[in-house]
């Protein structure tokens, strides 16, 4: 199955800006609520465990965007799709499934066995 890069590429885009949005929107809901990295989560009761919840959102928004944007970088210089640790042809079903994947099948889960 060849890979769709067209296809990829605008999903790659259309993930970006709903992560920025949601990024943006994040940011202000942490900002009112006053989020600090407080050492006693606790003395906050529910609101601290909403701020941490909202925190790790922001987080994961944030690594899966540097993904997306580094996947986008590859575009740019021709070595989308191309396994960032060894260099081979990632599968394309995998990256229907995970458009910014930089990791092959194989490297991905030794990275994650180790
Ligand atoms: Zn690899």
């Amino acid at each position: 199955m060849p890979i769709p890069y067209d296809q990829l590429k605008q999903a790659l885009f259309a993930e970006q800006d709903t992560l920025t949005k949601e990024l943006a929107k994040l940011q202000s809901t942490i900002k009112e609520e006053g989020v600090g990295y407080s050492t006693h989560p606790a003395d906050d009761g529910t609101n601290a465990f909403d701020q941490a919840r909202d925190l790790a959102v922001q987080v994961n928004a944030e690594q899966t965007l540097k993904l997306v944007t580094d996947a986008l970088a590859r575009f740019e210089n021709g070595t989308y799709g191309l396994c960032v640790n060894c260099g081979q042809e990632i599968d394309a079903a995998r990256l229907e499934a995970i458009p910014y994947a930089p990791l092959c099948l194989s490297c991905q889960s030794r990275l994650e066995h180790r």
